[in-house]
């Protein structure tokens, strides 16, 4: 019989528990330790100490693979070689620079977290985890990370792959989304966190995580986990972790406006508290469904002012897609040559070499390579 707990359902029953979670903890300890002893990943990105590249480079790996991540890592403290210098850069640079990577609240996030670290701790880290927890666009995760590899304090940095593996090693099936959840696995990974460097041992759960015990195609095979793994040896590793399914994608259609006059372009920035902000984009109508030919000049001169006289639409279109975490962007862009310079709503007008110089979302970056126009 499964054992029914507040943190969901534990795939031992109690008499399981009581014998086998001991012999697992150790079992675990052990070859985590002789697997990362084999597995030597030497980065300088990994091996640094610094505060402020931990930071970055923690910044940098939510949600994205660790190979793009390291080139934008690269390019940042190449830039920005002290948080001085990037508290003091132009956030539009720094936009720039993280082209790409996407989720670019991060970006303004680093650098507003920056200004506040010069300006109120003269440059210097906190060492201690509330305070670095109270700084604007560090979580949990990112905290835990500075205290162990930074500074060597006992916090298990709990990214999704950790989670994937104590919750199959232990068989939790609980919802991994649940706090509850959450918490239980923590507690068993700050137990066997204890007789190892913190910064050794969180690296070793994270690497493990990411290259044997897989989300998609796990190495159960080669596991030195295996002989104790509960998922495995009851079959159900393709079952775990559990999560709540995901709510469907919303969709937005975005018809950009790709206005050229006397050989300049009109972009604008995204300052509105949506996707992109801090990004430049050409002029945007945004539908809740597909726009036509007609329906777009309609909406040019009501929406934009902009006078049929003035104008030539080109009948032709191109569309792009972009995927983002919860909204599907139906992107489609429209050329119009105008004949009058074309002011409004915080626009400028920039020449073919300039263009490159500004930051866009991928969808708009795309069009701009394809069209040769950067
Ligand atoms: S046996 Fe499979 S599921 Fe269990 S820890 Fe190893 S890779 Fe993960």
């Amino acid at each position: 019989m499964l054992h029914r707990n507040k943190y969901g359902k534990f795939l031992l029953n109690k008499k399981e528990i009581f014998i086998f979670v001991g012999f697992m903890k150790t079992h675990f300890r052990k070859n985590i330790d002789s697997w990362r002893r084999d597995y030597n990943r030497e980065y300088f990105w990994i091996s640094t100490q610094d505060p402020y590249y931990i930071w970055l480079r923690e910044t940098m790996l939510q949600q994205t693979r660790v190979n793009q991540a390291a080139a934008y890592f690269n390019s940042f403290i190449k830039s920005y070689p002290t948080v001085h210098d990037l508290a003091a850069a132009d956030e539009d640079d720094i936009m720039k620079l993280w082209q790409g990577l996407g989720y670019y609240s991060r970006a303004r996030n680093l650098h507003t977290t920056a200004k506040h670290i010069v300006e109120e701790f003269n440059g210097i880290f906190p060492q201690d985890y509330d305070s670095l927890l109270a700084l604007k666009g560090i979580g949990d995760y990112t905290a835990s990370a500075i205290m162990s590899f930074s500074f060597g304090k006992p916090y298990v940095t709990m990214d999704g792959n950790v989670i994937r593996l104590f919750a199959r090693y232990f068989g939790i099936n609980g919802d991994v989304s649940r706090k509850a959840v959450k918490d239980e696995i923590l507690r068993l990974a700050n137990e066997m966190m204890h007789s190892f460097d913190p910064s050794v041992f969180n690296q070793a759960i994270m690497d493990f995580g990411a290259e044997i015990c897989k989300w998609r195609s796990p190495e159960c095979g080669n596991c030195p986990l295996n002989e104790k793994c509960i998922a495995f040896n009851k079959g159900i590793v393709d079952q775990l972790p559990v999560k709540k399914k995901k709510a469907l994608k919303r969709k937005r259609y975005f018809n950009f406006l790709v206005i050229r006059s006397n050989d300049k372009f009109v972009i604008e920035k995204r300052s509105d508290n949506d996707i992109w902000k801090g990004l430049f984009q050409f002029p945007l109508i945004e539908s809740n469904k597909v726009l036509a030919y007609e329906e777009i000049k309609s909406k040019l001169t009501e929406e934009l002012k902009l006078k049929e006289t003035d104008i030539k639409v080109n009948e032709e279109h191109q569309e792009y897609k972009q995927v983002l975490s919860h909204q599907m962007i139906y992107a489609r862009y429209w050329t119009i040559e105008s004949y009058k310079d074309y002011k409004s709503r915080n626009c400028i007008s920039v020449d073919k070499l300039t263009l490159s110089l500004y930051a866009y979302p991928k969808v708009i970056d795309c069009y701009l390579k394809d069209n040769i126009l950067i």
